[in-house]
């Protein structure tokens, strides 16, 4: 192969693999009822994927500043997606204002999509959500939401992406 052209696919390829974690390209959701193929990579791999922050709360399992994130006020139609791998988390017509500080959902898109794990940590019994494909850590679930399901998911904004309506693939 010509030098330069296997330069310049090298730099595509390498383009295309490199997102900071809150800009993936739009449209790279995942459909509901896709099987979900774990996705498993090195941490030194995750942190040139992810920015800081996003590294933190998503591999760290740290949690952002309430009231701080760019998810909490928006109210637009669309799809939530895991801000590492793209795997669609929530639709916009399930978030609401539970005044906590970070975007609330009473329900997941697909509960295939996340999984719940027990955490004891800060001395507390929680229930610590993880993004299926990934293992992205993307915040908590409670049993103070509304109606239907009185669920209140509490997702960190920097776990998230936002597909709106009109980018959507499906
Ligand atoms: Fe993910």
């Amino acid at each position: 192969m010509n030098r330069n052209l296997f330069l310049i696919l090298m730099a595509f390829i390498w383009m295309s693999c490199s997102t900071t974690g809150q800009n993936l390209p739009q449209g790279k959701s995942s459909v509901t009822g896709d099987k979900i193929v774990p996705i498993s990579k090195p941490d030194t791999a995750w942190k040139r994927i992810l920015n800081p922050e996003a590294y933190s709360v998503l591999r760290q399992g740290a949690t952002e500043r309430p009231f701080t994130g760019k998810w909490l006020q928006n109210n637009s139609e669309g799809e939530y997606v895991c801000a590492a791998c793209g795997l669609v988390l929530f639709q916009s017509d399930t978030k609401f204002d539970a005044g906590c500080g970070w975007p609330s959902f009473y329900e997941a898109i697909d509960k295939s999509h996340i999984v719940e794990i027990p955490d004891y940590s800060l001395g507390m019994k929680r229930i610590e959500l993880r993004c299926a494909r990934c293992g992205g850590h993307l915040g908590h679930v409670f049993k103070d939401g509304p109606k239907p399901t009185g669920l209140r998911y509490c997702i960190n904004s920097v776990s998230l992406d936002f597909v709106p309506e009109n980018k959507k693939t499906k």
